[in-house]
C-alpha cells in the first residue's frame, strides 16, 4: 500500500497516524512550517485545510500525490465555497460577498436586520466572524475586502453529517450528531439513535452532490444549521473533524480509520453505529484527574500546552443504553474547570438536550 504524507501535525494528524498504525498504512505527519522532501510514490491529505503561502506549500500542492487539490482550492475560501454549493443548488444561509466599499445599509437591504460578516479565510472556531445585532452605532470592519456577509440564522440546533468516498465513488456516512458551541467553539458532541433520521438521507444526499461534483476522496464533513425551515449548510470541512470524534468509540470503524481507507482505494465498509455516543472537548485547563474515575469516560489527551480556549483533548462515551450513558453522565466531574462544557452537560443530565 502507498505510504500516506499529511499536511499538518496537530491532534487530527496524530489521531490519522494511530488508525493508519492499527491497519498497517505508514502515515508521516508533517507540520506546515516544515520543509521535507516528500517522496514521489506517496499520497498526500491534509488535517487542515487554512495555511499561509509557503515555498513548501507550493511544492505540495504540484506534487503528483496531492489528493483533492482542486477542493483545496475551493472550500477554504468562503466565497468560493459559497458560489460552489449555490451552483449546485445546495441550500445556505442568504449571502453576499462584501468589498472595501460595501456599506452597513447595503447589507441590511440584503441580509435583514441581523447578519454577520466572515472573513474569506482562515477563519475556524468563531474567529474572523464579526456580528451586526440592529446596533444603531456599529461600523463594519475593516477586514470587509476579504469578506462574506451572511444572514442571521434562528436556528433550532447544529447537526453535522461526516461522509467518505472513495475513488471508485463507494459511500458511507455516519448518523447525524448534534453539536454545542459556545464562544464559537464546539464544546460537544451527541449522536442518538433515531433523533434525526428524517433528515439523514437528505444531508447525505447534500454532501454526495457536493463530493461528486469535486470528484473528492477521504472523509468530508458539513456542518448544517437546523430549523423549522430544514437544513441549511453552515460550513464544509474536506477533512476528518471533531464533530465526528464519537466514531472513535461510537462506530465499528472511526471517521479516522474511515478517510485512510477512502483516500487508499479500500473498500468503505458498512458502519454498525447502533447506541448512544457522547464527546465532550477538554478545553483550556490541564487534564482534571477525576476524568480517569469516570465511568463510560474514555479520554483522548493531546498533550499540548495549555492555553485558554485551545482544545486539548476530548473524552468519549458509549453505550447501546441510553440510560447508562445518562446515568454515567450525571457522576460526571462537572466542576473540573471546564466552565462551558460542564454546564452544556449539565443540561443534557437535565433532559434539556436529545439525549
Ligand atoms: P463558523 O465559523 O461559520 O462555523 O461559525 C461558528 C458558529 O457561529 C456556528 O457554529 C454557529 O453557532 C454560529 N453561526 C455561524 N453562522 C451563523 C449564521 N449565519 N447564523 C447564526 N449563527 C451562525
Amino acid at each position: 500500500m502507498q505510504p500516506v504524507y499529511v499536511l499538518g501535525n496537530g491532534q487530527l494528524g496524530n489521531m490519522l497516524l494511530e488508525a493508519g498504525r492499527r491497519i498497517g498504512v505508514d502515515v508521516t505527519l508533517m507540520s506546515i512550517d516544515d520543509d521535507v522532501t516528500v517522496p514521489a510514490d506517496v499520497k498526500i491529505t491534509a488535517e487542515r485545510e487554512h495555511w499561509q503561502p509557503s515555498k513548501f506549500i507550493s511544492k505540495i500542492i504540484k506534487h503528483p500525490g496531492w489528493l483533492n487539490s482542486q477542493t483545496f482550492v475551493d472550500i477554504p475560501d468562503r466565497r468560493r465555497q459559497k458560489q460552489l454549493l449555490d451552483s449546485l443548488d445546495l441550500p445556505t444561509a442568504p449571502w453576499c460577498v462584501t468589498t472595501s466599499g460595501t456599506t452597513l445599509s447595503q447589507l441590511i437591504d440584503t441580509l435583514g436586520d441581523r447578519f454577520l460578516l466572515k472573513s474569506a479565510r482562515d477563519g475556524y472556531d468563531g474567529k474572523g466572524q464579526w456580528r451586526y445585532n440592529d446596533e444603531s452605532d456599529a461600523v463594519l470592519p475593516e477586514w470587509k475586502e476579504n469578506a462574506i456577509a451572511e444572514s442571521f440564522i434562528a436556528f433550532d440546533t447544529e447537526v453535522s453529517l461526516i461522509g467518505a468516498r472513495n475513488k471508485s465513488g463507494e459511500l458511507a456516512f455516519f448518523e447525524l450528531t448534534e453539536n454545542f458551541h459556545a464562544d464559537g467553539i464546539l464544546q460537544i458532541s451527541v449522536k442518538t439513535e433515531k433523533t434525526f433520521d428524517s433528515y439523514q438521507k437528505q444531508a447525505e444526499g447534500y454532501l454526495s452532490k457536493l463530493m461528486e461534483s469535486l470528484d473528492y476522496v477521504g472523509v468530508m464533513a458539513a456542518e448544517f444549521f437546523l430549523s423549522t425551515d430544514g437544513l441549511l449548510i453552515n460550513e464544509i470541512a474536506p477533512r476528518v473533524h471533531n464533530s465526528g470524534h464519537w466514531t472513535q468509540a461510537g462506530a465499528s470503524i472511526s471517521q479516522f480509520e474511515l478517510h485512510l481507507r477512502a483516500i487508499c482505494d479500500l473498500p468503505l465498509p458498512r458502519i454498525d453505529q447502533s447506541g448512544s455516543s457522547m464527546m465532550i472537548n477538554l478545553i483550556g485547563a490541564p487534564l482534571a484527574q477525576e476524568w480517569f474515575s469516570s465511568e463510560g469516560a474514555r479520554i483522548h489527551w493531546y498533550g499540548k500546552e495549555v492555553r485558554p480556549g485551545r482544545k486539548l483533548g476530548h473524552v468519549n462515551f458509549h453505550h447501546a443504553d441510553p440510560q447508562i450513558l445518562h446515568n454515567w453522565l450525571e457522576q460526571l466531574p462537572l466542576d473540573a474547570g471546564y466552565d462551558k462544557n460542564s454546564l452544556l452537560a449539565k443540561q443534557c443530565l437535565l433532559g434539556d438536550l436529545s439525549l
